[in-house]
């Protein structure tokens, strides 16, 4: 079906009939329906902007489809978050009530005068008899539309968005019956993921903070050990001749930072540590000038194994790669670069 101006020309499945044919036309129930509900609620939503905005709103101009329409209202500033939900809220309220919607024809005179210029929301219509449609007493107009019998069988309508399209005018976005429903819990759907991954977010942080914490207490301990020249193995972590080596799920960069750093201060010491941070596996290394070992080294090949790359000079360096199932193999490579 298409639209030219006030002419509806409909297409036909097959060929065009001959003149005199008798054909049988089915109308698309469905879609029908939406347009249906759609449109009473422009009536229903034109109503509830008066009702919560003032009595200046008018509508500018209205278009509805079977999925989605959308009805532009006379008002001098963009809507708040709260006057959209005082706007639906009052519509859907209207719904609940289920208001009867009456079609009456009046004498144009008549009309205007029982209920004033008021009637022609949609323009002026030029004819002798005009069509009233009216949901009880919160909205009449003039308006040639098919309409529900009552407002209760809308169901439901949602403003999906409002933004101010030109000076004066703006536009409320919308959906109601069954697309309000779909809507409403894609909504509901998006708000649960997005608490999910705030939880989560906070989640990481505090445990970052935790790891932090633990990390400041642990390492003038650790540092002083492993300067001895203790060896021990304990926790994710060995130290053996001033070597130091941690593959620990529970120490993060924090850690591995300010702890390798103070380990290679000491020219016989070094330090290797790998760790996961969020979908990459990292390995970092700090060798004092007289360690024997050369960080560059250590970083470029464990990196590799993790499928990324490494640098850095032999007193520092640091890598990493995505391939997080080589882990084990990555740490396995590592230690034995560092302990020989
Ligand atoms: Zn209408």
């Amino acid at each position: 079906m298409d639209k030219h101006a006030d002419i509806i020309v409909h297409k036909l499945a097959g060929g065009a009939p001959r003149e005199g044919e008798t054909v049988s036309c089915v109308v698309d129930a469905t879609r029908r329906t939406n347009i249906t509900k759609n449109h009473s609620s422009t009536h229903i939503l034109n109503a509830s902007s008066r009702e919560v905005l003032g009595s200046w709103v008018w509508q500018h101009s209205a278009f509805k489809e079977d999925d989605h329409a959308r009805l532009d209202i006379t008002h001098h500033s963009s809507l708040s978050d709260s006057q959209v939900r005082q706007i639906e809220d009052t519509a859907n309220g209207m719904i609940r009530e289920n208001l009867p919607v009456s079609i009456k024809y009046f004498d144009r005179g008549t009309a205007e005068q029982k209920y004033g210029f008021r009637i022609y929301q949609g323009g002026v219509v030029p004819v002798k008899s005009v069509r009233i449609v009216s949901i009880k007493d919160r909205d009449v107009e003039a308006c040639g539309g098919t309409h529900v019998k009552k407002t209760g069988d809308i169901e439901l309508v949602k403003i999906t968005k409002t933004k101010r399209i030109q000076d004066g005018v703006v536009r409320l976005e919308f959906v109601s019956g069954q697309t309000a429903f779909d809507y409403q819990r894609r909504q509901a759907l998006d708000a649960e993921k997005k608490a999910d991954e705030n939880k989560q977010r906070e989640e990481l942080q505090r445990r970052r903070e935790e790891n932090k914490e633990r990390a400041r207490k642990e390492i003038p301990v650790l540092l002083a050990r492993v300067l001895s020249g203790e060896s021990f193995e304990s926790d994710g972590i060995t130290s053996r001749d001033k070597r130091c080596f941690v593959a620990s799920k529970d120490r993060g960069e924090y850690f591995h930072l300010n702890f390798g750093k103070k380990v290679a201060t000491n020219d016989g010491a070094a330090f290797c540590g790998i760790y996961q941070a969020e979908k990459t596996v990292r390995v970092m290394v700090y060798s004092g000038s007289q360690s024997g070992i050369d960080a560059s080294i250590i970083a470029r090949e464990v990196s590799a194994i993790l499928g990324g790359s490494g640098g850095g000079d032999a007193g520092f360096a640091q890598g990493g790669g995505r391939d997080t199932s080589k882990i084990d193999e990555a740490i396995a490579k590592a230690r034995s670069m560092v302990f020989g």
